[in-house]
């Protein structure tokens, strides 16, 4: 049972890190004092780690600190069980956390963040020259190469298909204006998951990203496809429910996360 004090430890003060940081970016764009996303009073340091709610207007800390807590912690216990064979517990930790935070600040935001980008490349060229030369035993440079090579393709591939997503809003909004309404100046494909993309491509190098770009494709038209199967069932659905804005981040996180850790 020792053993698995270490794990539950660090995976509560990560699940601290994500929950801080997904807190205070998004606001301030970089690590300040937390504040009440009710009523913006400042937290001491103490009441926020304790998870207590609000001083000033009383509400709680609502159900993601919750959960990433939980989920932090559940997740440390579980890898450090059974680590990720090509990044050992360590540097799957790191991953996890940095994965953690994107998907949280997506979710909530509908934002991929520069500050969080940079991060992103600077760790991805280390995770991807580390499997890569790790797995091959081949030299750094090769690993190097590789890393560099997926970013570019993910890089690429998602501009591209940013481009064409640009392309449909556009028409949409001379059809939406043709007919009357207010442009809402909302896009398939968010530029920030261009950047996203990149930083998974450097991540896991030339030869998954293809793979994560098709999971997460997939992955990400089946969830919309039920979504709009649920609304038709609630007869709910209309021409616009199609063009709803599909957070399409989360989907390749979690076929980035796929191809790492299992
Ligand atoms: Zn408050």
């Amino acid at each position: 049972m020792d053993i698995l004090l270490f794990p539950i430890v660090f995976g509560w003060l990560a699940g601290y890190f994500v929950n801080y940081a997904s807190d205070v970016l998004p606001r301030t764009r970089h690590f300040s004092r937390p504040v009440c996303h009710h009523c913006q009073s400042s937290f001491s340091w103490a009441d926020y780690l304790t998870l207590r709610a609000c001083r000033s207007c009383g509400k709680g800390r609502g159900l993601r600190t919750w959960l990433v807590q939980i989920l932090a912690v559940a997740s440390f216990t579980y890898f450090w069980l059974s680590p990720s064979k090509v990044l050992g517990f360590p540097l799957g930790a790191l991953v996890l956390i940095y994965f953690g935070i994107i998907t949280v600040i997506d979710l909530e935001h509908r934002l991929i963040l520069h500050p969080t980008s940079l991060f992103g490349a600077i760790l991805g060229l280390f995770v991807g020259t580390y499997i890569y030369s790790y797995s091959r035993s081949s030299g750094i440079l090769s690993g190097l190469g590789s890393s560099l090579l997926g970013g570019l393709i993910g890089f690429g591939v998602m501009y591209l298909l940013y481009q064409v997503g640009g392309l449909v809003a556009r028409l949409r909004a001379r059809r939406m204006q043709a007919a009357g309404q207010a442009d809402d100046e909302e896009e398939a494909l968010g530029g920030g998951d261009v950047y996203l993309l990149g930083v998974l491509g450097l991540m896991l190098g030339k030869d998954f990203i293809l793979n994560a770009l098709v999971l997460g494709v997939l992955f990400g038209g089946i969830v919309s496809l039920l979504f709009i199967i649920a609304l038709l069932v609630r007869r709910r659905y209309s021409n616009d429910a199609l063009m709803t804005f599909i957070p399409y981040g989360p989907y390749f996180i979690i076929a980035a996360f796929y191809i790492l850790f299992f």
